[in-house]
């Protein structure tokens, strides 16, 4: 079903571009969120190149409304990292997505839950401007950004 509503959206400014290295065996989206802290970073969008230890994605039932895990217990490479963050319940929270490769260069891909860092550099534009919150939408079950009023 299409719903011919316009989308919400705001804009934003560009801040600082930060390199970082994730520190060996970190948890890979709590150290961006601790990174951005000690920055003073609120909204963000990043990547991440480099290696894990082991690994959760996970994949959203769209209609049973939660996340089924998929647990890849054995090093794997980060062909693809993207994330962004925003503000859940006042404190920032990073949105994480991967593909992940075996040596076989089989990939896993999705919702990242958490990664132990093997190697890992983060590349991260901060943005500028309205704090963006998300909230718990109906829905789709989901915490999603709340644009409020503009
Ligand atoms: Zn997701």
């Amino acid at each position: 079903m299409w719903v011919g509503t316009i989308m919400q959206s705001t804009s934003y400014k560009l801040g600082r571009f930060f390199l970082c290295g994730l520190k060996h065996d970190s948890e890979l989206a709590r150290s961006v969120v601790k990174f951005a802290r000690e920055k003073r970073v609120k909204m963000a969008f990043f990547t991440v190149v480099g290696a894990v230890k082991q690994a959760r994605l996970a994949y959203y039932d769209q209609v049973e409304h939660e996340y089924q895990k998929i647990e890849l217990d054995r090093p794997l490479e980060i062909a693809n990292c993207f994330g962004n963050l925003s503000l859940k319940n006042g404190k920032p929270f990073a949105h994480v997505h991967a593909v992940l490769a075996d040596k076989a260069g089989k990939t896993y891909a999705g919702h990242l839950i958490r990664a132990t860092v093997f190697a890992a550099e983060l590349h991260l534009q901060e943005l500028l401007g309205k704090k963006l919150e998300r909230e718990y939408d109906q829905t789709t079950g989901l915490a999603l950004w709340e644009f409020g009023e503009l």
